[in-house]
């Protein structure tokens, strides 16, 4: 019986104010996806336990807690942790966070006999493995190069859309995936921001219903993120009057398994 890909919410929100955090997924305890926030949230030893980190694009609230979380397991791992990302998320972290002015150079800094942390540049829409599965990083739209992931495990695939606005070339290649289990979708904005959704590639529940009619599964669970904090309440209001069952807000401490 193939296992299962389990994965864990310890932040999923478009902004920090107490009991939110941004977005960061944990998968089966070793591979994170994205690095918003999770040094809050996990020890010590769940700490050390990460060795794969997939991000999604270089924005503060998808990497933030790398800084931290390098400084945090120096000389306590045998290997290197691997930061995958696109080329031009690559060089936003090495070159802008990682520089050894915004913070040390931890791709460089021995710990003691290896680098902490290890860069792995994928390329854009070609499939690479990490553990036991197939990641398909997609382009989408976002002021930035930012990816999409299509993950697919032993038992079925689930798409996690990063930050992006209105897109086609994702759908087109969601609608390719064999035992689809899970759509996240971010929708960052409620409707009465649509200029600035618009202008920041993001979604609001308005764009959202758009990109919903574009999955050609019609059954497949949605689970929405990404939401501004301080707006939480009226996109939700917004979510609930498209009255789609499919749809449910991702929380903190949430648990999936696909
Ligand atoms: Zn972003
Ligand atoms: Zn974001």
């Amino acid at each position: 019986m193939p296992v299962s890909l389990k994965i864990e919410v310890l932040g999923c929100h478009g902004g920090e104010m107490a009991g939110f955090f941004t977005p960061s997924l944990l998968i089966d305890k070793r591979v994170l996806l994205d690095a918003g926030s999770f040094g809050a949230t996990l020890g010590l030893e769940q700490q050390l336990k990460i060795d794969h980190v997939l991000v999604s694009h270089a924005h503060c609230d998808h990497v933030k807690d790398l800084a931290c979380f390098a400084d945090l397991v120096i000389g306590r791992r045998r290997k290197p942790v691997m930061i995958h990302a696109s080329p031009g998320a690559m060089e936003v972290i090495r070159g802008d966070f990682f520089n050894n002015r915004m913070w040390p150079d931890f791709f460089s800094l021995q710990s003691p006999d290896h680098p902490v942390l290890e860069d792995v540049v994928f390329t854009p829409d070609k499939p690479f493995r990490v553990k036991n599965m197939t990641i398909r990083p997609v382009p989408v739209n976002h002021p930035v190069e930012s990816m999409a992931f299509l993950i697919r495990g032993p038992n079925g695939s689930f798409v996690y859309t990063g930050d992006t606005g209105p897109t086609d070339l994702l759908w087109k290649r969601v609608n390719r995936l064999q035992n689809l289990k899970l759509v996240m979708i971010e929708t960052k904005f409620p409707n009465d921001m649509q200029m600035v959704a618009d202008a920041a590639g993001h979604l609001t529940p308005k764009t959202l219903t758009k990109e919903l009619q574009k999955i050609r599964d019609r059954d497949v669970p949605i689970s929405l993120y990404h939401l501004k904090p301080d707006r939480i309440n009226d996109i939700i209001r917004e979510i609930k009057a498209l009255k789609d069952s499919r749809i449910s807000i991702m929380k903190i401490g949430d648990k999936f398994v696909v």
